[in-house]
């Protein structure tokens, strides 16, 4: 009779061991949790535009998954960089330390950007766009967990037009973050992630040129002219060198004037950034063993779009079209590669404000708001109380910053400027409501929208004084186009659709829910442990159960 050696034995032993341990692996977790953040999309989009959409893109994610039709964002600034850090590390500003795409660094004296790092530099020596690095994220991101708790296996990529949105979701310990330079048309990232490209993108470059993206934008083919969104016309924001704001666009012309840069207000950035993530994911070979990865993508092309031609537009309105279509090739993509084993998220890192003077127009009461002339009346006012109008240091995304060196200086108390600047700014016209540091540190605010403002509050870097504005009220440097850093609504106000292996089917959620809530869900489906500032109760329940 044979038999087999002792040493054969203990072999297939090990080998049996070996499947059963990735047989049960590969059942617990999905092979790849794909992350998909819409810059700037409203929840409500998935309502106005639905009698537009096709069955294979948003779509078949609510059918086919779990919706949550009321996710709001709880803090101020309803903003990019906080928006993407909220999402991935399941914590809000208080925590994750990302108050603003910029703040004013007290210890440099200067205003900082949310992912700027002197320390680093571009791959391709590039030092505007290449000093970039997750070094401001306190904390981590859901990735850096996957990490830790795979051993480093796990891989983590993460790609977006715009640097803070490829930055933030991808945490620590990312392999590659990929984001675009406008003014060379290429992919970039900096030395903080590799010495060097992946020769894959070289490849990709050929290809897929920026250049081949310069189309002429025009309404989609088969989806009707919407005669009321053609009157929004006169509130959008023409592209530099042409005087019109309607359609057709002819970017090839236009680059001419504006250079690449002009390939981000067209819905095509979107289809070159699904093109590059198609390329990602087979090239890095995502999903190829049972430690599982994750890759987050974020659209810029959405919030470019939004900001020139507001919410209301023809523009905005065929911009999601094309993008319903694209994710609908996208989901095919997925499915093919992965066969199934994948969990899907979709959701935004804010919404956005209708553009002031066509509310006007429409009756609805709405202002824009002197930033310039705040400025000026602060210093009036510290010179008048206290003999100094040095005592102002900067005012950027609604937070006074004080220079603590010129209070020191007169001898000053910080709190009681602090004080008399709020009683000041309470009674300026268009603003809301106005908190102190002091105040923020020691008390517990409940209420909206102060609780929004605390959440939003980091000690270190927040500014002496922050405030938020009367609703339907926007920067007065601005006539044209749309903006958004609000607590109300419309600006904290997204979708969330879970789809995939293990995700409920058919289902919409109407209870509340956080954004906060979306990693620690992700980390019950990936089972790692969370992110050091998440304290949010997980969706697991609500998506994995009819
Ligand atoms: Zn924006």
């Amino acid at each position: 009779m044979f038999t087999f050696p002792d040493r054969m034995k203990q072999f297939l032993l090990f080998m049996a061991v070996i499947c059963l341990y990735a047989g049960t692996q590969a059942q617990d977790r999905p092979l790849v949790v794909v992350g998909i953040v819409v810059d700037q999309m409203s929840n409500e989009y998935l309502n106005r535009f639905n009698k537009d959409f096709g069955d294979d893109g948003f779509r078949k994610l609510m059918n086919g998954g779990t919706y949550f039709p009321n996710t709001y964002f709880n803090y101020v600034p309803t903003a990019t960089g906080p928006g993407h850090a909220s999402i991935y590390s399941g914590s809000n500003p208080s925590g994750h330390g990302i108050v603003g795409n910029r703040w004013f660094d007290r210890k440099e004296s200067a205003l900082t950007y949310c992912v700027s790092d002197r320390n680093t530099k571009g791959v391709n020596g590039e030092s505007t766009v290449g000093q970039r690095s997750p070094t401001n994220l306190k904390g981590a991101a859901i990735g850096d967990m996957l990490k830790l708790s795979s051993s480093g296996k796990s891989k983590v990529y993460s790609l977006s037009i715009k640097d803070r949105s490829a930055i933030l979701p991808g945490g620590y310990r990312a392999d590659l973050a990929l984001w675009w330079d406008d003014v060379s048309g290429k992919w970039t990232t900096s030395d903080y992630y590799v010495g060097k490209l992946p020769d894959w993108l070289d490849e990709f470059e050929k290809t897929n040129a920026a250049d081949n993206y310069l189309f002429t934008w025009n309404y989609d083919e088969g989806s009707n002219i919407d005669v009321d969104l053609k009157n929004h016309d006169a509130f959008e924001e023409s592209f530099k060198g042409s005087e019109k704001t309607g359609f057709p666009h002819d970017l090839r012309a236009l680059y001419e004037v504006e250079g690449f840069g002009v390939l981000k207000y067209s819905p095509f950035v979107n289809t070159y950034t699904f093109d590059l993530a198609k390329t990602m994911i087979r090239k890095s070979g995502l999903g190829t063993d049972y430690n599982p990865d994750i890759i987050s993508i974020s659209f810029s092309g959405t919030d470019y779009i939004g900001h020139r031609f507001g919410p209301y537009s023809e523009e905005i309105r065929d911009t999601y079209i094309r993008f319903d279509r694209d994710l609908g090739d996208f989901i095919r993509f997925l499915e093919t590669e992965f066969g199934g084993d994948f969990v899907l998220f979709l959701t935004s890192d804010h919404g956005v404000m209708p553009n002031s003077e066509f509310l006007k127009s429409t009756k609805i009461q709405s202002q824009r708001f002197d930033y310039k002339e705040l400025k000026l009346q602060i210093k009036d006012q510290l010179k008048a109380r206290y003999g100094s109008e040095n005592i102002f240091m900067s005012l950027v995304e609604n937070q006074v910053y004080l220079n603590e060196e010129e209070l020191k200086r007169l001898g000053l108390d910080v709190n009681s400027v602090e004080d008399f600047l709020a009683d000041f700014l309470q009674g300026i016209v268009g603003l809301n409501v106005v908190l102190t540091a002091h105040d923020l540190m020691h008390k517990n605010y409940t209420r909206f929208p102060e609780v929004l403002i605390q959440n939003g509050f980091e000690k270190e870097r927040s500014g002496n004084l922050v405030f938020v504005l009367e609703p339907f009220t926007d920067d007065a440097e601005y006539t044209k186009g749309a903006g958004h850093g609000s607590p109300y609504e419309y600006d904290r106000h997204v979708p969330l659709i879970f789809y995939g292996r293990g995700i409920t089917k058919g289902k919409c959620y109407y209870g509340n829910v956080d954004i906060t809530q979306i990693a620690p869900s992700i980390a019950d489906i990936l089972k790692i442990s969370r992110p050091p500032f998440c304290t949010s109760p997980s969706l697991t329940d609500i998506i994995t159960t009819p």
